[in-house]
């Protein structure tokens, strides 16, 4: 990376005037060669786009990355505190500065949850008291800072329980299974659990606890999933020392996301509430996160019968199911109503002010969100930066971009939630797309080899050939192109014996736990998530900071700026592309996967449910995009199109994600509309949600109706390219 400023600004003037030259004369040669072609751009367009994107790219700095980023982690800025208001102020004074419209703060009054005392001691067999702190290091004057908070977690519910200690492994409904065939109740008893591996969201633990009859849940980090058994760990390494904690919330947004006491609609100020003994998503049970130094002497004090070899974690004790060890556990909790600010900025489009390509990211840490999410907001501000740059330079893109710095992320998807809910109407109108990114580098760089940190997107089927098409043109780390970079790191990390084809590299199964949530699965609209991942183990805790990640993480930053490229270049095709470029071809294609992993999964038989009709209808759907997609990219590649045609088209287009809404939401979660994604309560992907759950629930009338359902907006699909496909014939 070019890190002399002089050149750099000089560079981009000779590629502006070279822009101007050629998109000049591009009006009148439309001659294409075939590798300047870009989906869903006329020969003319994509070469004008090829001009823009050469200076965009050379926009980005890893050097202001490395400002922004040290700006955005200066203090712990958890949702609702003052420093977050602040942070949230100085991202739309940056806006402004950076030439954006309409830079708006928005408040949403909320129902917050904030520690007032949380406190945790053995009183049997033994005394101890836990710290329920994290260590101070001299190297990072940052983990001195008295504004760190202790343990808690976001909406525990508060109270005082004392009671004996038992060990449930990682919390899951098979753990407590495996503790009731060893003739252990948990009923009344305080459970102690690990962060699991693979990952299980905590309010997923948390309410698994509240079924099973638990007064307390202590969540603890073992050093087997995240400690000194994976590497070395900080200040020395990426992973996290004896008495990091792994702050969160236990919210059940995976019921419904969003502030607790506005279910579906906005918290503008003065909505009307549910009170919050009524609220779906807030749990009854106490909690609290521990660091597995405050955890091992609860541990090695019982003395009852011992857990099986898969229980047993990297401490150096013998894990044991109970015993001896009497534990007392205070929480309280404030839960007031707080307002949260979501932070929103405009660049209109010139051609299609009301069709908008909307990139975002959260603002709110646990505490300083060196990784989570101050990567994603020093990209984003990169992003802003370099998009403010081009508009002044008089580039405007087609459509409309729009920017939000989400808050109360960490809380229920708070901020993005109440956002979508109150524009929904309009959203599901003009938006093309959602651009997420949370972390933007959640892995250590310097224990990533030289094939460097994995690129691990994910997005809706439709988005993902033109992700992969970007991604070849934009640089990694390593050298490489991204896309040949992410190609190798996928073939390492996954163990593959070849490079995964072009279909299978980018990640199509979409779970929660993030800001695209209520655009995809509230309002229907095709979402993206980008990020780099790795080595890291001091998530939402105290060592996630700019030492973690300017000594550790990515001490070039140039992960960053590879972010804001592709992060810049998918947005910049959405906004500029003539025709959108969705690929529903690829879209079908998922289906088809997603419904084969379903019925082998499941072992579904015919005689409980005929999925035969549906993969049939998969097919109608996919020949249908097939042929859509053949005909208008030939007749774009010909120059052979009117605009209003174009625009037309795209109407059409943007209608597809929309049918796959069901308005009634799957059964049980009706705030969760989508028939295709949704998330299990461990926050992981679940496709065709509805269907899923009654299958593995043997409820297979149940199933038969969402098979219907499924059916009706296949077909609808199905008709609507077909219909656009001859539409788009007849007006030639
Ligand atoms: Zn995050």
């Amino acid at each position: 990376m070019n890190r002399r400023p002089e050149f750099h600004s000089c560079l981009i003037s000779v590629l502006a005037w070279l822009f101007v030259l050629f998109a000049a004369s591009a009006q009148t040669s439309p001659n294409d060669s075939q590798g300047l072609s870009i989906f869903g751009f006329s020969p003319a367009n994509a070469a004008a786009e090829r001009q823009l994107e050469a200076i965009f790219q050379a926009l980005p700095s890893p050097e202001k990355a490395r400002e922004w980023h040290r700006l955005v982690t200066a203090e712990p800025h958890p949702a609702a505190s003052e420093q977050n208001n602040k942070l949230a102020e100085f991202l739309a004074l940056e806006w402004r500065k950076q030439g954006w419209e309409d830079v708006t703060l928005r408040r949403y009054d909320v129902l917050h949850s904030g520690p007032r005392s949380v406190s945790l001691e053995m009183v049997a067999p033994i005394h101890f008291k836990a710290s329920l702190r994290e260590d101070p290091y001299a190297i990072d004057a940052d983990t001195k800072n008295p504004a760190i908070s202790g343990s808690y977690f976001g909406y525990s519910a508060s109270g005082d329980v004392t009671a004996e200690l038992v060990y449930a492994h990682s919390g899951n409904p098979e753990d407590y299974e495996l503790l009731r065939k060893n003739g252990i109740s948990v009923k009344g008893k305080i459970v102690i659990v690990r962060y699991s591996n693979p990952y299980s969201y905590r309010g997923f633990k948390a309410l698994t606890a509240e079924r099973e009859g638990a007064a307390a849940l202590l969540i603890y980090s073992d050093p087997a999933e995240d400690g000194y058994t994976r590497g070395k760990v900080f200040p020395d390494g990426p992973w996290g020392p004896a008495s990091h904690i792994q702050r969160g919330a236990i919210t059940y947004d995976y019921i419904v996301p969003g502030d607790p006491t506005t279910p579906g609609w906005a918290s503008v100020p003065g909505a009307k509430r549910i009170r919050p003994e009524e609220a779906r998503s807030l749990p009854k049970i106490l909690a609290m996160p521990l660091s597995w130094r405050d955890a091992k002497p609860l541990l090695e004090n019982m003395n009852g019968p011992e857990v099986p070899k898969e229980w047993r974690g990297a401490l150096p004790i013998t894990y044991r199911f109970t015993g001896a060890v009497k534990v007392h556990c205070h929480v309280d909790m404030d839960t007031s109503i707080k307002p949260y600010t979501v932070a929103e900025a405009w660049i209109r489009g010139r051609d299609l002010p009301d069709e908008w390509v909307l990139v975002g990211n959260h603002r709110d840490a646990w505490v300083y969100g060196g990784v989570d999410p101050g990567s994603g907001t020093a990209s984003m501000l990169e992003l802003t930066r370099s998009f403010g740059e081009l508009k002044q330079r008089g580039i405007r893109p087609r459509r409309t971009i729009i920017v939000c710095s989400w808050d109360g992320e960490e809380y229920a998807l708070t901020g993005s939630t109440e956002w979508g809910e109150q524009f929904g109407e309009e959203l599901k109108k003009k938006l093309v797309a959602y651009l997420n990114v949370d972390s933007a580098v959640a892995g250590a760089a310097t224990t990533a080899g030289p094939e460097g940190l994995r690129f691990a997107p994910s997005a809706v089927a439709s988005l993902a050939p033109m992700l992969v098409e970007a991604s070849k043109d934009v640089r990694a780390p390593s050298g490489k192109s991204l896309y040949e970079a992410w190609r190798a790191t996928a073939m390492r990390d996954k163990k593959l014996s070849g490079p995964p084809t072009d279909s299978a590299l980018v990640e199509t199964r979409i779970g929660s736990g993030s800001d695209h949530t209520v655009f995809l699965n509230h309002l229907g609209r095709p979402v993206i998530n980008l990020g780099f991942t790795g080595n890291y183990g001091v998530y939402h805790s105290a060592y996630d900071d700019h030492f973690w990640m300017s000594r550790i993480g990515d001490p070039s930053f140039e992960y960053h700026t590879a972010l804001t490229r592709i992060w810049g270049l998918t947005a910049l095709r959405l906004a500029n592309s003539d025709i959108l470029p969705f690929d529903f071809a690829a879209n079908a294609a998922a289906l088809r996967n997603f419904l084969g992993e379903l019925e082998s999964h499941n072992k579904v038989t015919p005689q409980q449910l005929l999925l035969k009709p549906l993969y049939d209808r998969i097919a109608g759907f996919e020949t249908a995009g097939q042929e859509l997609r053949e005909v208008t990219r030939h007749d774009l590649a010909s120059g052979k199109v009117n605009p209003e045609k174009v625009q037309h088209l795209n109407e059409q287009l943007l209608e597809v994600e929309s049918n796959w809404l069901d308005p009634a939401g799957i059964p049980g979660r009706p705030w969760f509309q989508h028939l295709l994604y949704g998330s299990r309560y461990t926050y992981a992907h679940l496709e065709f949600p509805g269907l899923t759950e009654a299958v593995e629930d043997a409820d297979w009338k149940l199933a038969a109706k969402q098979v219907n359902l499924l059916d009706a907006a296949i077909v609808k699909n199905t008709e609507l390219l077909r219909s656009a496909k001859s539409t788009w014939e007849k007006s030639n």
